[in-house]
């Protein structure tokens, strides 16, 4: 089957035909993958950033972690009917360390992910454990189940930021997550979604049609600014940046209130200097937010279900499986927004 691999460390991905999935074990499940998202870390891992070296020992690895398609195959003690349409989580907690014996398996010491370190859903077929799968509401396809992920991550966030009724929110960065992010931020009650890019016209353009106008380019003023502007000279409740560019938290933290939270969301590729006697003085709080907890992505897949089409503008491009190369470089230069490959 083709498949979207990483074969070395370095630059790039390789499109190859590769062995069949495995057959799945007992509590495992073949997935027959129907759509998979490009994540923004996938587009890290291609070009091969600082933070990714954990992948070389599992090289070669069919990437892919954002994904939704159908069981194929059932290993024994497995009750999912073939044909159910699924959304796959992509953290594996071991099982046996002291994390998980103690319940804590978000936290394994040895956990695996699919689609980094062990194979993913840039492929026709991926076999995985089932307790992975969660089944998708109706009337959310496929298409809107490989949105899950990225979803949950948003909903994590908004989580972490303890977003409240009527806060005036900003949110830094129109990508995937920062789209994710300000659509949980409303659904969490926020009263206004401020959200900060640099010229990111077609970014900007996802989240009018999600329908966040409040949009605010840097690239035109400074951030405090535009935001003082937007909101009278109010500094914003709650900041969640979603930008993986380490200078926009201080910028963040200018906006941000007395008592206020920042919620990093990005991946950065460097460290940053906070002015730390205004931060102390403002009793900033920073917090850091990955993933998401699994019973979160419950609550992604309750609201997904409650209006899935209010979602479907994140896809702004479609492609086949063998075009994924394409689509890696669409992703890239910011050209795209959620690039949805299809096998
Ligand atoms: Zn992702
Ligand atoms: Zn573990």
């Amino acid at each position: 089957m083709l498949t979207l691999r990483k074969t070395k460390a370095g630059f790039g991905l390789d499109l190859t035909e590769d062995a069949e999935a495995p057959p799945p074990n007992p509590g495992q499940v073949t997935v027959r993958v129907e759509h998979a998202g490009i994540c923004g870390s996938d587009v890290h891992a291609y070009e091969w950033t600082d933070g990714y070296g954990f992948m070389v020992p599992h090289l070669p690895v069919v990437m892919g972690h954002e994904f939704a398609g159908r069981i194929a195959a059932t290993g024994a003690g497995v009750a999912l009917p073939a044909g159910t349409p699924v959304t796959v989580m992509p953290f594996v907690p071991c099982g046996t360390c002291a994390n998980c014996t103690s319940g804590a398996t978000r936290n394994c010491l040895r956990r695996e992910a699919i689609g980094l370190t062990r194979h993913g859903g840039f492929a026709g077929f991926v076999t995985v454990p089932a307790a992975n799968c969660l089944t998708l509401p109706d009337g959310v396809d496929t298409e809107l189940g490989a949105l899950t992920e990225p979803l949950g991550v948003g909903c994590e966030a908004v989580l972490t930021g303890e977003v409240g009724l009527g806060d005036t929110v900003l949110v830094m960065g129109p990508g995937t997550i920062g789209q994710a992010i300000a659509l949980f931020a409303r659904a969490a009650g926020a009263g206004r979604v401020l959200v900060a890019g640099r010229a990111d016209g077609p970014r900007f353009d996802v989240m009018r049609q999600l329908g966040f106008t409040d949009l605010l380019d840097v690239a035109e003023a400074p951030l405090n600014d535009l935001v003082l502007a937007a909101t009278g000279g109010r500094k914003v409740d709650v900041v969640l940046e979603a930008t993986g560019h380490p200078p926009t938290i201080v910028d963040g933290l200018s906006v941000l209130r007395t008592g206020g939270v920042l919620v990093i969301a990005g991946i950065h590729p460097g460290p940053v200097s906070l002015p730390l006697t205004d931060f102390v003085r403002a009793r900033h709080q920073l917090r850091g937010t990955h993933g998401c907890d699994r019973r979160n992505w419950d609550k992604v897949l309750t609201l997904l279900g409650r209006d899935p089409e209010a979602f479907r503008p994140m896809i702004t491009h479609r492609m086949p499986l063998a075009r994924g190369l394409e689509g890696f470089e669409l992703a890239r230069q910011r050209a795209a927004s959620k690039v949805m490959l299809t096998p």
